[in-house]
């Protein structure tokens, strides 16, 4: 039987509650396991991700996936996406009425997949995610706890990729990611891990 999440990709790639949808030619709804610990969100599909229907599988996705092994972690062990999952024509950057169109699909993503801790990569994902008040420039490498879910604000690796500093920041920016993780690891060693689970435990916490 599919998966809630399976759900919402299938939806997702015959969305047509946006323009994006006019001008894609695959919608990308993201990719990973649904139990990942750390989930990624970038801007929105480029080019490459746009003919292959898969995140962050350009230049910029060659880049995170160095930022991941830096420490010591596989693509395969996080679920990436983005806050738009249909390419802006021409790579412009996405229009408010479309991430608020497409925002649903992420929250549900977040929601079942339940990860410990959610990075938004580059100052619209941040800004969607953690608030309108923040940017990349000023809340990269900051935590935040919002409704249960830390987050993680970081340069977008597309910025960086022609600037050897920000490229540095980021490194820098995910030694953090690293020290959360552990973190939560200790706090919660053996948390569960979907949201189902975890309400099961607080009935059971209330009648042991
Ligand atoms: N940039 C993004 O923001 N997302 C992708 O999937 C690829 C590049
Ligand atoms: Fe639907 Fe999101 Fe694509 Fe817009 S960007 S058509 S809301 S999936």
């Amino acid at each position: 039987m599919p998966s809630e999440l399976q759900l919402i990709h299938s939806e997702i790639l015959q969305c047509t509650k946006c323009e994006l949808h006019k001008s894609r030619k695959n919608a990308v709804p993201g990719d990973g396991p649904c139990e990942a610990r750390i989930m990624f969100v970038g801007e929105g599909p480029g080019q490459n991700e746009d003919e292959q229907g898969r995140p962050f599988v350009g230049a910029a996705g060659k880049f995170l996936t160095e930022l991941l092994e830096s420490i010591g972690l596989k693509r395969s062990d996080v679920f990436i996406t983005n806050i738009v999952k249909c390419r802006p024509p021409n790579n412009r950057a996405p229009r408010k009425p479309e991430i608020e169109a497409c925002n649903p699909y992420l929250q549900s993503q977040i929601r079942l997949i339940n990860p410990r801790i959610v990075c938004a990569l580059g100052t619209p994902a941040i800004t969607t995610l953690v608030g309108d008040q923040y940017s990349a420039s000023r809340f990269h490498g900051k935590p935040l706890t919002k409704g249960g879910v830390t987050f993680l604000s970081m340069y977008h690796p597309a910025a960086a990729l022609y600037d050897a500093s920000l490229k540095e920041t980021l490194f820098h920016d995910f030694q953090i990611l690293k020290k959360l993780l552990e973190k939560e690891e200790t706090l919660h060693p053996d948390a569960p891990k979907s949201v189902e689970s975890s309400e099961k435990k607080q009935t059971l916490e209330k009648w042991v």
